[in-house]
C-alpha cells in the first residue's frame, strides 16, 4: 500500500551542516523545495542557540539535521530512513493555522519480522523490523523512483509571522530548547512530527471510522476504549466513531508506557478553594495553554472575581486588577480572553468550559502580547466559581494519589475531545498529562525535546521500534538503550559537544567526558564506550 503525494517534485539530497562524520543511524533528508524557498531560503539570520546558520535556509536545514541526528542516536535501523521535507507556505490565518504536518510516507504489512499479520506497519518501523528496504520505488512512476522510496514526509509552515499567517510568531531555529515565549521552538515542533511519520498515529479515520485499505493498523492495536472495554483494532466502524469522542476513556495499553508514566508524570495538582464555604472545595484544571506564562502556584493564589462581561470578550470592567479573573469559555478565542483579563490588571486568568458536563479544556491560540497564566476549569466548577461572584483561592495543592494523564485503570490517556479533530484526535497523548509531553497537540514551551523525548520511546517500543545508542552511522551500542527509562537522550549532550567545542581536541575531550559518565552509571557497556568514542574521534 502506498499514501501518494504526486504534486512534489524531486528535490536534491541535503547536505548535513553538522562537525559529526555523517547523522546518526541512517536518515536521510530530502529537500523539495525550489531555489530561494524554504530550505533555500537565502536572507541572513544571526546564529541562535547553538544555530550556526547564517541564513534562514541554513538554519533550517541544521535544525532539521539535528532532529534526524537526535531520533538516529536512538533507533536501532539497518535501513536508510529518507524524510521528504518542505518549508513552503501552508494554510494560515493571522491568528492561527497549521505549524506543520507529517507522517508515514507508505505503509507495509506481512512482511519477514511482521509482529502481527495483516495489520499496516509504518515504512521505517517496516523496513527496520525486515532488514532491508521493502520499497525502494518503482521506475515507472512519475514522480521519479528515489522520491517513491521515501518513508516519511513533513512540511513547516514557511510562512508563520508575516503579514497574515499566525502573526506575530515566528519560528525560532535554536538548538537548546530555550525559545523566548514569542517564538515557536522548531526543533521541539520536528522532533514531535517525525514522530508521526516513525509510527505515532494512527491510520483510521475518526469521522468515519474506516480503517486505511479496511486495514488494521499497529497503532490501533494498542488503543482501548475503557467503556467497552475493546481494543479499536477489534471495533467496528460504528464503534470506533462512537469510541474516538469519549473523552478520558481512549487510552494506550502497550506495556513500555505504562511501566514508564508513572516515573515522569506528576501527581495531579487542584485549585484549591477556600472561601466562601459554598465552593470551597478542590478543582481539577488544566494548563499548558499555548499562550501566556506558565501557571503557578502562587499566580492562582488570592482573590478569584468573575470577569464583565463575562466572556471576556472585551477589557474586563470590573475590578480585577492584582486579582485572578475568571471568565466563560465562548464567542472569542481563549488568548483573546487572556488578553482582556491582563489589559484589566489581572494577574492570572482562570477560563471556565461551557459543554455542559464537561471538564477543563486544553486551550489552543498564540498572542505573543498575553504575558499572565492561564488555566481552564470544568463547566459546573466554573459556573459555580463564577456565580459566587468574589471567592478565595490558595493555589495549587497537589491531589494524594491520582497522577496526572493517567486513567482510572492505571493506563496513559490519549486524546479524544468531544468533537473529532482528525489528525490530532487518538494519535496524541491527552492534555491533561503533566509535565506536558512531547506528543501532546498542541505545542508548548516548556517541551525540551533537544534533549529529551519523555514517552515518546516508550511508545516507539511498544509498536515493535528496538532503541540502541548510536552515533555518526555506527550502529555501537549493542545491549545499550539509546535514552533512559525517563526519555533522556543519551547522544545529546555529544551533540551539544559538537556545537560548542572550538577545535577537535576539544569536541574529543568534551565527549569522552560524556561517555565515560554514562560507562560510571552503568547506562552504555565498556565496548559501547570505545566504539562511540572512535566515532566521535573522526568526526570534527
Ligand atoms: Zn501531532
Amino acid at each position: 500500500m502506498k499514501k501518494t503525494f504526486k504534486a512534489l517534485c524531486a528535490g536534491a539530497i541535503l547536505g548535513v551542516a553538522s562537525m559529526l562524520p555523517a547523522q546518526a543511524a541512517n536518515f536521510t533528508l530530502v529537500n523539495l523545495d525550489p531555489p530561494g524557498i524554504g530550505f533555500n531560503d537565502p536572507a541572513p539570520a544571526t546564529p541562535v542557540g547553538g544555530n550556526p546558520g547564517t541564513t534562514v535556509g541554513q538554519q533550517r536545514i541544521i535544525a532539521y539535521s539535528r532532529a534526524l541526528q537526535l531520533w538516529g542516536s536512538v533507533l536501532k535501523s539497518d535501513v536508510q530512513i529518507i524524510v521528504l521535507g518542505s518549508f513552503s507556505p501552508l494554510t494560515c490565518t493571522a491568528t492561527g493555522g497549521t505549524l506543520a504536518q507529517a507522517g508515514a510516507y507508505n505503509g507495509e504489512l506481512n512482511f519477514p519480522g511482521a509482529a502481527v499479520a495483516n495489520t499496516i506497519y509504518p515504512e521505517a518501523l517496516a523496513n527496520s523490523l525486515a532488514g532491508f528496504d521493502l520499497y525502494t520505488g518503482d521506475p515507472a512512476s512519475p514522480d521519479g523512483a528515489f522520491i517513491d522510496g521515501a518513508d516519511i514526509i513533513a512540511f513547516f509552515n514557511g510562512n508563520i509571522g508575516t503579514p497574515g499567517c499566525i502573526e506575530g510568531s515566528t519560528w525560532y531555529y535554536g538548538l537548546d530548547s530555550n525559545a523566548p515565549a514569542a517564538k515557536t521552538d522548531f526543533l521541539n515542533v520536528f522532533m514531535h512530527e517525525l514522530s508521526h511519520g516513525l509510527g505515532f498515529a494512527n491510520w483510521v479515520n475518526e469521522q468515519t471510522g474506516a480503517r486505511a485499505g479496511g486495514l488494521n493498523d499497529i497503532y490501533m492495536t494498542f488503543q482501548k476504549d475503557i467503556a467497552t472495554g475493546k481494543l479499536w483494532s477489534q471495533m467496528t466502524a460504528a464503534e470506533i466513531r462512537a469510541a474516538a469522542i469519549r473523552d478520558g476513556q481512549e487510552v494506550w495499553v502497550g506495556p513500555n508506557v505504562t511501566a514508564r508514566a508513572p516515573g515522569i508524570l506528576d501527581r495531579v495538582k487542584l485549585l484549591t478553594i477556600t472561601a466562601p464555604a459554598a465552593v470551597a472545595g478542590q478543582y481539577d484544571f488544566l494548563g499548558g495553554a499555548s499562550f501566556g506564562s506558565v501557571p503557578t502556584s502562587a499566580a492562582f493564589t488570592g482573590d478569584v472575581v468573575a470577569g464583565v462581561p463575562v466572556d471576556g470578550c472585551a477589557p474586563l470592567s470590573n475590578a480585577v486588577a492584582g486579582k485572578v479573573a475568571i471568565v466563560r469559555r465562548g464567542t472569542c478565542g481563549f488568548a483573546v480572553k487572556a488578553l482582556n483579563a491582563q489589559l484589566a490588571g489581572a494577574k492570572a486568568v482562570i477560563i471556565a468550559n461551557n459543554v455542559a458536563g464537561t471538564g477543563p479544556v486544553g486551550m489552543g491560540g498564540t498572542d505573543p502580547n498575553v504575558t499572565i497564566p492561564a488555566i481552564s476549569v470544568g463547566t459546573n466548577d466554573g459556573n459555580n466559581l463564577i456565580a459566587a461572584g468574589t471567592s478565595a483561592s490558595a493555589g495549587f495543592q497537589p491531589h494524594p494519589t491520582r497522577i496526572a494523564g493517567l486513567a482510572s485503570d492505571g493506563h496513559l490517556r490519549l486524546y479524544a475531545p468531544t468533537v473529532v479533530a482528525l489528525g490530532s484526535t487518538a494519535s496524541h497523548w491527552d492534555v491533561v498529562a503533566e509535565p506536558s509531553l512531547l506528543m501532546e497537540p498542541f505545542n508548548t514551551p516548556l517541551l525540551e525535546a533537544s534533549h529529551n523525548v519523555d514517552l515518546t520511546l516508550a511508545l516507539f517500543e511498544d509498536i515493535g521500534w528496538k532503541t540502541e545508542i548510536s552515533l555518526a552511522g555506527c550502529g555501537a551500542g549493542s545491549g545499550s538503550r539509546g535514552a533512559s527509562l525517563t526519555g533522556e537522550i543519551y547522544a545529546a549532550p555529544i551533540f551539544v559537544c559538537s556545537d560548542t567545542a572550538a577545535t577537535k581536541g576539544d569536541f574529543q575531550s568534551c565527549t569522552v567526558q560524556h561517555l565515560s559518565s554514562l560507562r560510571n552509571a552503568g547506562l552504555i557497556s565498556g565496548a559501547t564506550k570505545g566504539t562511540l568514542g572512535v566515532c566521535a574521534a573522526n568526526g570534527k
